[in-house]
């Protein structure tokens, strides 16, 4: 039989819930940007998906390679050593913890286990991309609070709440502001979501933050049940690309969400990389030494261009450069990956992750270039 070329209609029966669904824009790789600019990979760099400069650090590194000749087998399904090591990390229980592939596979149990047809889930304005496509996912109603100068306003998200509410998804710092809710506003939100709506707590910032807000007591006590945080080793780990992020909550919690993952989700190169980068320390200081550098000097050459900018808590920053989807492109011409915001309701403004002192330092000249700011000489 010849094979026919007429195109055929897709007539599958997909879930209702797909076609309003929205579809996640990551940060341009490197290669791809590359390729279209017929430039060597080398000479483009990316600012755009808030992963660390410095790469994985030391440690990490060594670890996998000597792995590698174990990679022919499945990984640990309940990875007992890094679990065990997480958990002493941070004075819980191993019950206490979820591994998932990236936190992001953490807020899709939490759909799972949580999320359904008639469940509303509270969000802000300007929340990470991920909750709404959750949120739709499962059928869940996104209600979305108005953000107060960018930030979340929790007053407002826990006036939100109603007795449909399921969940309640906070990243604080947030994604893609980089503001900061403070201590005393997130603890009352803790305190006061009522005990069937799950609050998640999206820390992936975390360990960026100079004095963070500790909810680790509150897990340890034992009394919210209701509260999930999570975090990742996406971020201040370097190690993005091998996918393993985790929750921390109550152990009844944790067993409902066990119930929806995959056995294998956390691959071995991933848990051996995760136990040795827990134990470096100066990776770790080393990484947000150079977000602080970057950070100041991002935001003083802000100041400086007379660029609004959104003072951020986390490694990357956010600044209204007029029309973000052009200085996007014009950027990427350049060889220089930063992320446009029009997908966040902020169509003005290019979101930047803080890079080493030469990628900021080209970031900004191609920048001042962009806008016709470029110095005289
Ligand atoms: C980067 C990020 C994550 C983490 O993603 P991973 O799946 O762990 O790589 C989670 N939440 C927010 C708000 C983020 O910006």
């Amino acid at each position: 039989m010849r094979a026919r070329s007429a195109p055929a209609p897709l007539l599958v029966r997909l879930n209702p819930g797909l076609a309003g669904l929205p579809v996640y824009q990551p940060g341009r790789p490197i290669e791809e940007v590359a390729r279209e600019l017929g430039l060597p990979p080398e000479r483009v760099i990316k600012l755009a998906s808030n992963e660390n400069p410095l790469g994985p650090g030391p440690r990490a590194r060594a670890a996998l390679r000597r792995f590698l000749p174990h990679v022919h087998r499945y990984p640990d399904g309940n990875a007992y050593y890094l679990k065990r090591r997480l958990a002493a990390h941070l004075e819980v229980t191993p019950g206490h913890l979820i591994l998932g592939n990236g936190s992001n596979e953490i807020l899709e149990f939490v759909g799972h286990a949580a999320i359904a047809p008639g469940s509303e889930v509270v969000v802000s304005q300007y929340c990470f991309a991920v909750y709404p496509i959750v949120t739709h996912l499962f059928g869940g109603q996104l209600v979305v609070v108005p953000a107060r100068e960018y930030g979340h306003d929790l007053a407002a998200l826990r006036r939100a709440i109603t007795p449909r509410t399921s969940v309640v998804f906070v990243a604080n710092p947030n994604n893609p502001t980089g503001t900061i809710a403070p201590a005393d506003a997130v603890l009352r939100l803790v305190r006061s979501v009522p005990p069937h709506v799950l609050l998640v707590m999206d820390e992936a910032y975390w360990e960026f933050v100079p004095h963070p807000v500790d909810l680790l007591p509150v897990i340890r006590a034992g009394n919210r049940p209701n509260l999930l945080l999570t975090r990742t080793f996406s971020k201040i780990h370097g190690l993005a690309g091998l996918r393993l992020g985790y929750g921390i909550g109550h152990p009844d919690l944790v067993a409902a969400l066990e119930k929806v993952r995959q056995p294998f989700n956390i691959n071995a190169l991933a848990q051996t990389a995760a136990l040795a980068a827990l134990d470096d320390r100066t990776h770790v200081r080393r990484t947000r030494a150079n977000n602080v550098a970057g950070l100041r000097l991002f935001a003083a050459a802000f100041h400086r261009l007379g660029l609004e900018f959104m003072p951020s808590a986390a490694n990357f920053i956010l600044v209204r450069v007029g029309e973000g989807d052009k200085v996007f492109s014009a950027l990427q011409r350049q060889g220089v990956i930063v992320r446009p915001m029009r997908a966040y309701g902020l169509p003005e403004w290019i979101r930047i992750s803080i890079g080493r002192p030469a990628e900021n330092a080209r970031c900004l000249a191609g920048l001042r270039r962009v806008l016709g700011l470029a110095p005289r000489r």
